[in-house]
């Protein structure tokens, strides 16, 4: 076992920080415009650089990159919040590379590759959330095209997004997996609404997204008619696998352990590191934070081998998400009853970033599947257990 970078991965690693520097970090003040314009600027410059769709073939114009330099790319990225590729570069382009027509491939993927276009997934409705197949937004066909009716729900960046790709009843009467088709749609074509929804960390990111009689060509359906579940769970797959949710807590963490190392962090003329149940704490998270990346270095570690990560890859997201939510609830019970405030003379500026990272990562166990979810693969799939 060799737990050791290779030099070509610590160089490209050392790469990746000095990109993420100089075109994010260094570009990332507020008077250069709002963070949509900031993303929408350095994906173009991650596009120029042929980074952002690393990890597509050559053949579609992507850098055919590795596993783990995929890897090391996404996770250097956390650690900075700096964006990815986005729905485009992450989950549509590779889907449409499988599944698309010739056609397809030819008007999206360069599109994508030159992050001219936005993306938004409409898959979740009110009634289909984990259990996705029960979805219930019509498609019918109309002579060279369907029309859309229905809802779907907590669409995330719905607002800027140029398109949107969504999953469709289109035979209400076979068994529900089989009944499902895919299709790409304009979000500016007449008969979609957008709601915004009020999240409780102050952003509305996502929206509630109508559609009332919305007609798409049939040539913009992704795959076979009522065989859409089959390729939306490769755009699962690509979403589900990664090393994001262990890498978002690095950050905060060092963060948070310089900041209650200083004298007078607790506020009271002490520091924070001071007090043992703090320590102890403190301790638990470095420890969780070792365990979590070893188990998403596990999933490329398998990729990179050809093996598909099932229950390996909901450990990892499983216990990633869950250690940021403790890493959070844990900064903000060092901040005492400050912990609830957000910026001003009473807190400190890593005090209020906690505030509103214990509001964000709630929705960390829910995104891209829940926690049970995750729980209920590690216990079928992985340890044979019965289905409750
Ligand atoms: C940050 C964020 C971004 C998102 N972005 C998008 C997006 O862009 N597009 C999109 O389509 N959707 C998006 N979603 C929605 C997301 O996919 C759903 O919220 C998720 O699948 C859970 O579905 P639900 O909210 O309907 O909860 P439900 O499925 O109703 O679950 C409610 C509770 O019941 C539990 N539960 C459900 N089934 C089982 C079971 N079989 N066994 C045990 N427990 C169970 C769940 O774990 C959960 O605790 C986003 C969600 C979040 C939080």
């Amino acid at each position: 076992m060799d737990f050791a970078w290779t030099p070509e991965q610590s160089d490209f690693r050392a790469r990746v920080r000095a990109f993420i520097d100089e075109h994010w970090r260094a570009a990332s003040t507020p008077a250069e415009g709002t963070r949509s314009e900031r993303v929408k600027q350095y994906q173009a410059r991650l596009a120029e650089h042929g980074w952002l769709t690393m990890a597509w073939p050559k053949e579609y114009g992507g850098g055919g990159a590795s596993y783990f330099e995929q890897m090391i790319f996404s996770e250097e990225s956390t650690h900075a919040s700096a964006p990815g590729g986005g729905q485009g570069a992450d989950r549509v382009g590779p889907t449409l590379i499988i599944h698309g027509s010739e056609e397809q491939k030819r008007e999206h993927l360069p599109a994508i590759a030159a992050a001219k276009v936005e993306w938004c997934q409409g898959y979740s409705e009110p009634g289909a959330g984990s259990d996705l197949a029960s979805l219930q937004t019509r498609a019918v066909r109309d002579g060279d095209e369907f029309i859309i009716n229905d809802q779907k729900i907590w669409t995330s960046g719905a607002q800027s997004a140029d398109w949107i790709h969504v999953l469709t009843r289109t035979d209400p009467d076979a068994p529900k997996h089989r009944g499902i088709s895919y299709f790409m749609v304009r979000m500016d074509t007449p008969g979609i609404a957008l709601r915004p929804i009020q999240q409780m960390n102050g952003a509305a990111g996502f929206t509630e997204t109508f559609f009332e009689d919305v007609r798409v060509p049939a040539r913009n359906m992704i795959g076979e008619e009522n065989r859409g579940w089959y390729v939306s769970t490769t755009a699962l797959d690509f979403e589900r696998s990664g090393i994001g949710r262990i890498a978002g807590a690095v950050s905060p963490f060092q963060r948070l352990l310089e900041h209650a190392r200083q004298p007078d962090s607790a506020g009271d003329g002490r520091r924070i590191v001071d007090s043992p149940t703090d320590r102890l704490a403190l301790a638990d998270t470095a420890t969780e934070v070792e365990v979590g990346q070893l188990l998403g270095y596990r999933v490329t570690w398998m990729q990179s081998r050809g093996l598909v990560p099932n229950q390996e890859a909901s450990m990892s997201k499983m216990f990633g998400s869950e250690t940021q939510q403790r890493l959070a609830r844990r900064g903000v019970n060092m901040f005492g009853l400050r912990g609830a405030l957000s910026a001003g003379p009473q807190q400190s500026e890593v005090g209020a970033e906690f505030a509103t990272y214990y509001l964000s990562s709630v929705a960390l166990t829910i995104a891209a599947g829940t926690s049970e979810i995750q729980r209920n693969i590690i216990a079928t799939r992985g340890l044979g257990l019965p289905r409750g």
